[in-house]
């Protein structure tokens, strides 16, 4: 018997990769809810774009057919000598091999009227239904923590007409990831949207409360006092295993793995936002909480629990997201500061809302990484770039193959190829999608 704790992206794909292989049964268990849905599209639920049922990307019969039982139950403790779960109402179950994915939950730093009323984070199916009725009729919000769940928030409580006040500590926008040039050019964008008013170099100190315990405003730290109906709580995650905690499952923020993704404990494993490794792979953190590192981690540990054991590699980093109506891509590494031995090159259109980051190696030339923003680029051709350490005038050159739309791209592509030539004193020259050609004709 396979259990599997947390039915998200990362539960879920261990469950559909070990089916493939083996026969044994397999339960998930849940207490969100008994189908697995999109987290990442939880915003378009709200904001009107999509009926919740959407959001599951299988139908309830591809659970039967595979022989997948779920449960919808909360996992009160965990005994790994007896190798059982205990469940709220004090169902006990048995596990040969247990995989837990048990996620992330918002951050709360003992900030006073935390847990008031129409106070909340975002993360899961309830946080979005205390949304919507937290939100029914509100006129203003404030928004504590500037990172990619507070930006979704934002623009939630906009698509609504509700004033949103958010309170970001740093200076510049997520300043331990973008640089500071992407931070100024998002800012920008942020002010073009009427009834969002940010605060920087500020945060919060306290929550006021009328006398039913609801929020009616904050105090800031700089002591900016806020009226507002509505405070959502966006200071980052941490992994979500406090119940693991009073086991003899060795945990640290999150719950230590290999890189084999094994605990310190036989027959258990960890994957997803709740794993943490004690030895992280170069280049990237120990503990990983988005969508599609959940996913690999569960492909790998399908092989190691069907007999194939193998370590955790997901490639070259890469990331996507949006900032209201700026897309946002990263592949390999770009990070907020240079590293020594690194040089830089953007490129910034004069009137649209388009900036590429290029990161490279000073000496070797060899591409370390991209962000683009306002302009869609191919991963598969970025992937292979970064594998075969591509120079960045390589890239440069033949940066039509990364684009989806050449058509549109053509213009921009020798703008950028002649301003690269004007900073670096050299002569590339904009090529016709070489690597894409090289691969459609193969
Ligand atoms: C609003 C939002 C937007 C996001 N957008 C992006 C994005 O654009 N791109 C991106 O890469 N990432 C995004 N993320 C992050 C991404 O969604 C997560 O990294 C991913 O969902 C984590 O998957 P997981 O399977 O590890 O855990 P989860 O999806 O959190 O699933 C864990 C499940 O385990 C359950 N569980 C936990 N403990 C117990 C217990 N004791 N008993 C029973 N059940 C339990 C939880 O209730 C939950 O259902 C976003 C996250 C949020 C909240």
């Amino acid at each position: 018997m396979i259990l599997i704790i947390g039915n998200g992206i990362s539960g879920v794909t261990a469950a559909r990769n070990i089916r493939k292989k083996s026969d044994e049964p397999i339960t998930i268990i849940s207490s969100e809810s008994k189908y697995f849905f999109s987290r990442t599209a939880l915003m378009y639920v709200y904001m009107g774009h999509m009926k919740f049922e959407h959001t599951q990307p299988y139908e309830p019969h591809f659970w039967i057919k595979n022989r997948i039982e779920l449960k919808q139950t909360f996992v009160e403790s965990i005994d790994t000598d007896a190798k059982t779960l205990l469940c709220t109402g004090g169902e006990l179950l048995h596990y040969d091999k247990l995989i837990m994915a048990t996620g992330s939950k918002p951050n709360k730093f003992g900030w006073k009227g935390q847990d008031a009323k129409h106070v909340q984070g975002l993360y899961s199916k309830q946080d979005l239904e205390n949304m919507e009725a937290n939100t029914q009729g509100i006129s203003s919000a404030v928004i504590v923590g500037g990172g990619l769940i507070g930006v979704e928030m934002a623009e939630m409580l906009l698509t609504r007409n509700i004033e949103v006040h958010f309170l970001v500590r740093e200076k510049q926008f997520w300043n331990n990831v973008l640089p500071k040039q992407d931070a100024v050019f998002i800012m920008k964008h942020f002010e073009k949207h009427h009834g969002l008013h940010m605060h920087y170099s500020d945060e919060l100190e306290e929550i006021h409360v009328d006398e039913s315990n609801s929020a009616i405003g904050i105090t800031t730290k700089n002591g900016n006092k806020i009226d507002c109906q509505f405070v959502g709580l966006t200071a980052g995650v941490s992994p979500n295993i406090d119940f693991i905690k009073k086991s003899k499952i060795e945990t640290n923020r999150g719950i230590l793995v290999n890189r084999f993704l094994e605990t310190s404990v036989k027959d258990v494993y960890a994957i997803g936002d709740c794993a943490e490794f004690t030895d992280a792979i170069p280049g990237r953190r120990s503990i990983e909480q988005v969508w599609y590192t959940g996913k690999f981690m569960g492909e790998t540990v399908a092989h190691t629990i069907t007999g194939n054991r193998v370590e955790y590699n997901p490639g070259h980093w890469f990331n996507s997201a949006k900032f209201f109506d700026i897309e946002y891509q990263t592949y390999g590494d770009v990070l907020s500061n240079l590293k020594e031995g690194e040089s830089k090159f953007v490129y910034q259109h004069p009137k649209e809302e388009i900036l590429l980051h290029f990161v490279f190696d000073t000496v070797t030339r060899r591409f370390i990484g991209v962000n683009n923003y306002g302009i869609r680029l191919r991963h598969l051709v970025f992937n292979a770039w970064l594998d075969k350490s591509a120079t960045i005038e390589e890239v440069l050159e033949d940066l039509a193959s990364a684009n989806f739309d050449p058509e549109f791209y053509k213009t921009y592509e020798s703008d950028i190829v002649a301003q690269f030539n004007t900073e670096f004193g050299t002569h590339i020259v904009a090529a016709k999608r070489k690597w894409w050609q090289k691969l459609t004709n193969a």
